[in-house]
């Protein structure tokens, strides 16, 4: 995979500003950009805009709203005013779409997270819609099920985007969270023929991981079949780029341009024709 395919997201050299991010995206020949909101917080989101309007970068997403789930009516109410913030920053940013991590709050069971999420996500759609902007719901990796999310599977985030049923909510299908799933072609298939394969983010799992967040290995470091995941989302008809999200400590202590050329020499490896 040429870097014209790969887009990078901010997180991923967590120790560069905005600034550096992409400017050194844009010098090692990334196609794109996706914006973590810590990254940009306290940031002139104009100026930030018009840099990257200069850079050539292609605008992907803004990283991350959702988090829609509380045990109180005030908790939830909270949540979707950071969301409108969130989308308004993503209008701000010329960022075409904001990913969510729905969120799970520790007590609750699945369904009653589930049908909190459901909620929220559907009284937040008309407002981003509003403003032209699409909703890419992320499923995670069961083992955040308490705390972060409770869309754990691609059914999961195909249910919750059939209940919602509107044009600009859809799925971002992350190798790392989903890799495992027996169901996964039959999910992404009904995902992507439905018209609701919105983003494709890469990385690796790591067979023996030190942390559960932020161990994550770089494309080739571990055991996902990356090349047909890719092969898979491919045939689906998915054209976007293939967005590269590592939180990894051990990556962020290494000088951050040799970790941007070894992301770009290992996909090329990984995903070579
Ligand atoms: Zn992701």
């Amino acid at each position: 995979m040429d870097p014209s395919e790969l887009a990078i997201h901010t997180f991923t050299t967590k120790p560069w500003s905005i600034t550096e991010c992409i400017e050194n995206y844009a010098r090692a020949g990334i196609g794109g950009i996706s914006i973590w909101r810590e990254t940009v917080a306290g940031t002139d989101l104009r100026a930030v805009r018009h840099h990257l309007d200069d850079s050539g970068l292609r605008k992907v997403s803004l990283v991350r709203g959702g988090f829609f789930t509380g045990s109180t009516a005030a908790a939830r109410a909270a949540a979707l005013e950071t969301n409108r913030q969130a989308i308004q920053d993503c209008a701000a940013l010329g960022l075409p779409m904001l990913v969510m991590v729905c969120g799970a709050t520790p007590g609750m069971s699945p369904a009653e997270n589930f049908a909190q999420i459901r909620d929220g996500l559907g009284a937040l759609a008309p407002f981003a819609a509003d403003l032209g902007i699409k909703l890419a719901v992320e499923p995670l990796h069961p083992m955040y099920a308490a705390d972060r999310s409770a869309i754990p599977t691609m059914k999961a985030a195909n249910d919750l985007c059939d209940a919602v049923n509107h044009p600009l909510v859809g799925v971002a299908l992350d190798v790392f969270h989903v890799w495992w799933d027996l169901d996964l072609e039959e999910q992404t298939r009904r995902c992507a023929s439905a018209g609701r394969l919105f983003a494709y983010h890469i990385c690796d799992w790591k067979q023996s991981m030190d942390d559960f967040l932020l161990d994550r290995g770089l494309p080739g470091e571990g055991v996902i079949p990356l090349r047909a995941i890719d092969t898979l989302v491919r045939s689906c008809g998915f054209t976007g780029l293939a967005e590269v999200e590592i939180f990894s400590r051990k990556w962020w202590s290494e000088n951050q341009h040799h970790h941007l050329d070894t992301i770009i020499s290992n996909c090329r490896r990984v995903y070579a024709p």
